[in-house]
């Protein structure tokens, strides 16, 4: 595989193989004057990931600009560890699949086809312009995709395997890569790299609570259990009472209080006076549905979904409204509707009631 071609997938084994060969190590790309310049494309590269969410294409012409390429994705991973946050794992993971995704869908099926098996898939190619899978890869890489169009009884099986057109593939491919840069950051670093990338590290860790503080602030603020929508209260109540709570319901609650800003060990004890409550099991779920184990954070069902599932309890005057259709609107809606002080009384009126 040539230079360029690594450069553009530089999560290979081939790609590492190469500095190897060229007897890079990590004690010149950390602090050789020689590699200043795949430094900053390394510190370029996260906050591309952190700001944008994909890698800026940068057109590597000759093989001197596709090296600083390479080396900016060992670089990024360097930065990234130094800085073990979770978010920033995740996000700078996803950019790297986007990504590559996109450059998938420019490349011949065949190409598509040797990362699908390198990253672990059963991928064969069916005929000129489709490869079909195995179903349980299939089902393993697209089972966060909420789309009807991916959903496995919308799939022609045909022994056991899937069809699939290559930008199909390449989006299959993307949840695949995305997992494998996640498995594998943080990377082990010591006190000489932290200090030899500190101001990149300070860059980067301040992008990040600045994300952080921003989505807090623009999105649910405060936590606050008088903003529930009556949904939410009734399934607190139905917990606090000791009732058993149906899996739909669970995980609507668990998501619902995630995204509005608790936290899991929170979280954990609201479930705690349930009648079979297991903390391990709960646990478990719990950092299932807030991606602290499983990489995605689900957010809770709409309120379609919730009326379906027969968990859509009490509605309300706000639920009634044409505009609601999901219980984080009503939330976020009762936050507004508490900075005016004439609608307070009639908000404390409707939770007493409601309790
Ligand atoms: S209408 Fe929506 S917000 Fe209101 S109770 Fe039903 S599910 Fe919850």
């Amino acid at each position: 595989m040539n230079l360029l071609t690594l450069a553009r997938y530089p999560f290979l084994p081939e790609a590492s193989g190469y500095l190897r060969e060229r007897q890079i190590t990590l004690d010149a790309l950390v602090n050789s004057a020689v590699f200043d310049q795949a430094r900053h494309a390394g510190r370029r590269r996260v906050m591309d990931a952190l700001v944008d969410g994909v890698i800026a294409d940068q057109t590597a012409v000759t093989e001197a600009d596709a090296l600083v390429e390479l080396l900016s994705y060992a670089v990024a991973r360097i930065i990234v560890s130094c800085n073990p946050d979770e978010h920033l794992i995740q996000r700078y993971a996803l950019a790297e699949a986007v990504t590559v995704q996109t450059r998938l869908e420019a490349e011949n099926i065949d190409f598509v086809i040797d990362i699908a098996v390198f990253l672990g898939l059963d991928a064969v190619r069916d005929n000129a312009t489709e490869a079909s899978v195995h179903f349980a890869d299939y089902l393993k890489h697209s089972s966060q995709m909420r789309s009807e169009e991916w959903k496995l009884v919308n799939q022609e099986l045909d022994s056991g395997r899937i069809s699939l057109t290559k930008p199909r593939l390449a989006r299959l491919l993307q949840h695949a890569i995305r997992e494998r840069i996640e498995s594998e950051l943080p990377l082990p670093v010591n006190d000489g790299i932290i200090e030899a990338f500190r101001n990149s590290i300070d860059l980067v860790r301040e992008e990040v609570e600045r994300r952080k503080a921003k989505f807090e602030k623009e999105s649910y603020g405060k936590v606050s259990f008088l903003r529930l929508p009556p949904c939410m209260k009734k399934l607190m109540a139905m917990m606090k009472a000791g009732e058993n709570v149906p899996h739909v319901g669970r995980f609507a609650l668990t998501s619902f209080l995630h995204t509005i800003g608790m936290s899991n060990d929170e979280i954990v004890a609201v479930f705690s006076s349930s009648p079979d409550f297991k903390e391990q099991l709960a646990r478990y779920q719990i950092d299932h549905i807030t991606g602290k184990s499983s990489g995605v954070e689900y957010l809770p069902p709409e309120c379609a979904t919730m009326k379906t599932q027969g968990v859509c309890f009490d509605p309300d005057f706000l639920c009634k409204k044409k505009w609601l259709h999901h219980p984080l609107n009503y939330y976020r809606v009762k936050g507004k509707k508490r900075e005016k002080p004439e609608e307070k009384k009639t908000e404390a009126e409707t939770i007493s009631s409601a309790e």
